[in-house]
């Protein structure tokens, strides 16, 4: 049971069981001990439901703010500056680039844009990959030193 519901539980036994009938001055100060319970019980829904409200503000405004940092930080992919990698397809010998970050990626496959042939994949294709570039032995050290 709510507090409301308690409110008008206590306000019907009252009401109904003759509760202070010789005594006109101890019912009417019962009656305004339960008004006052009343409206504080109506004031604290409203806080809730404000607060309820408020808490989902926050979480969009945080939502929103983690996309600012990205775009300001320059996390995000769109506003990606690091290296490029540069590929020859072996299929058919087209140019291909991709963001170096790719090579750190635990389970990434490129594919050819011009025939579909993979040209890049970690996992159990990894050795058979060669890049410009980055080495994937250099990568694996590192890890190995953090730990
Ligand atoms: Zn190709």
């Amino acid at each position: 049971m709510g507090v409301k519901e308690r409110i008008a539980y206590l306000r019907g036994l009252i009401d109904g069981s003759g509760f202070c009938a010789d005594d006109p001055q101890a019912k009417s100060a019962w009656d305004s001990l339960l008004a006052i319970c009343s409206d504080l019980a109506d004031k604290v829904e409203m806080l809730e439901a404000g607060q309820a409200e408020t808490e989902e503000y926050l979480e969009a405004i945080d939502c929103d703010l983690a996309d600012l940092e990205d775009v300001l930080f320059g996390l995000d992919d769109d506003t990606y500056d690091g290296d490029i990698v540069e590929m020859i397809c072996p299929e058919c010998n087209e140019e291909i680039f991709f963001e170096e970050d790719f090579l750190y990626d635990s389970d990434v496959e490129i594919a050819c844009p011009s025939c579909g042939a993979v040209v890049y994949a970690t996992g159990d294709c990894a050795g058979k990959a060669h890049t410009n570039g980055a080495s994937l032995e250099d990568i694996e050290d590192e890890e190995d030193d953090d730990m």
